[in-house]
């Protein structure tokens, strides 16, 4: 109840909700009549989760921040949904994003911008904005986000919450509308490490509806963060700090706090390492032809026959009119941008030149990866290059959109698994920072130790 009152206070000026739910107080009920008489429920049960609309809901209508999908109702939950309803979480409502997933800033949903908690004439970050507005307002208390590139983390890092993306592979994508399936993990966003871990607890594991999900038996991220928060696990820790993210390509404060964070670890007796990842910096140009790529083929669905909305333009039109006039309406300008992008990147004699050379990068970037957790336990990055822009600073240019990605993208490339944990305020302009930490593949509760003692 204290929640939707507070969606009712103060979401008029963040929209960060697209849907509240109207029976979340029933499942509420429900949850505690089953306590009352004696069930036995997890740690989590009864405690509100709002959802990034990306994620299908039968309860809820889901539309990935699209125009195209307005009003669809889903046959079915997605995994990490139906895991959080039978661990007892209440969804409190389904919240704003960019336009399937693509962009970070949240401006580039269908349905009008979420602002930020800390300043609303900020961006709350993207694609997930709407998830880290609502956890940094005090809106809900758990989230649910998508990060394909970044969408978790980078919206974290702007509103001074926590986000983590598993490892690839370790939470269901069963039902997260598909932006680049090679890339995109679903994970918590929440106000600490902790929480985080909780809800990573009820949403991992194997999923046969995914065929990429891994077989793992996952340790409890909560306990990894129990752990981490008893401080001692930094002793002895190897950090590895790039030596190619150069402090010049970052704001002052972000890079300000970025240091004071590393000097806080070494005073408790964790071991800065000098590391080098060449290929860290291609991370963008492959992600943004190896992203539109696979874009272009998940969006074909949308095909005005199969999914949601359908636009007849007249009583004669064809079925091939029929979908041209349905893609043309239903979709946003940045989903024009990348289908175009990818369909051309994937056509016959570019494929090679493009596409081909994007995974041959992705590939070194892995390799970079493996050299450096030879040597390093996790490596940390400031999370984004930037504090929250102003809305409309820099709508009118993907170019300076996608280069906010700098610093979260390898991780998608790689696969491996990243956390962003609050670090502070910028000095220049009091907002908040994030530092991030990433380790190998299937070492999440790394993440959760490290951020916990930091906390
Ligand atoms: N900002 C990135 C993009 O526009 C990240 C998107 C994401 O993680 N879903 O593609």
């Amino acid at each position: 109840k204290a929640h939707l009152d507070r969606i009712t206070a103060v979401d008029g000026d963040v929209h960060a909700f697209l849907h509240v739910s109207d029976h979340a107080l029933d499942v509420a009920a429900d949850i505690d009549r089953r306590r009352a008489a004696g069930e036995a429920l997890g740690p989590v049960a009864g405690v509100p989760l709002a959802i990034k609309d990306v994620l299908v809901t039968t309860d809820m209508p889901s539309t990935s921040g699209s125009r195209i999908l307005e009003g669809y109702m889903s046959p079915y939950d997605a995994t990490v949904v139906a895991r959080s309803r039978a661990a007892g979480l209440v969804p409190l409502g389904k919240t704003n994003m960019d336009e399937f997933a693509m962009g970070s800033s949240t401006e580039h949903s269908a349905y009008g911008p979420t602002r930020n908690p800390w300043d609303l004439d900020r961006i709350p970050g993207g694609s997930g904005g709407g998830s880290a507005a609502a956890v940094a307002a005090f809106e809900a208390p758990l989230a649910l986000g998508s990060d394909t590139g970044g969408s978790i983390r980078q919206p974290a890092h702007v509103t001074g919450t926590v986000g983590v993306k598993p490892t690839y592979g370790g939470v269901s994508r069963y039902g997260a509308i598909a932006l680049a399936s090679s890339l995109d993990q679903v994970g918590p966003v929440t106000r600490t490490v902790l929480d985080a871990g909780l809800l990573h607890d009820v949403i991992a594991g194997h999923d046969r509806h995914d065929s990429t999900s891994l077989k793992e038996a996952w340790p409890s991220f909560a306990d990894a963060a129990r752990e981490g928060a008893r401080g001692d696990v930094l002793k002895g820790l190897r950090v590895g700090v790039i030596r190619e993210l150069v402090d010049g390509e970052f704001q002052p404060g972000v890079a300000s706090s970025f240091h004071t964070a590393l000097e806080m670890m070494q005073a408790h007796g964790a071991e800065i390492v000098d590391v080098s990842a060449p290929h860290f910096e291609y991370g963008v140009a492959a992600y943004y032809l190896i992203l539109p790529a696979e874009a272009s083929s998940n969006l074909a669905k949308f095909d005005s026959v199969r999914f949601g909305m359908r636009v007849t333009p007249h009583a004669s039109a064809t079925v091939e009119e029929v979908m041209a006039a349905t893609r043309e309406a239903g979709f946003g300008d940045e989903v024009k941008r990348r289908i175009i992008l990818g369909t051309y990147a994937l056509s016959a004699g570019y494929y090679d030149a493009y596409y081909g050379s994007a995974q041959k990068v992705r590939t070194l970037i892995q390799q970079d990866f493996d050299a450096a957790f030879a040597a390093v336990d996790v490596i940390a990055t400031p999370s984004a290059p930037t504090t929250a822009f102003r809305l409309g600073e820099k709508l009118d240019d993907p170019m300076k959109m996608y280069l906010n990605d700098v610093t979260t993208i390898p991780a998608n490339l790689a696969g491996v698994p990243g956390i962003s944990i609050p670090s502070g305020l910028a000095d220049e302009d009091g907002l908040p920072v994030g530092i991030q930490f990433l380790a190998p593949a299937r070492e999440d509760v790394r993440l959760y130790r490290v951020g916990a003692a930091l906390e």
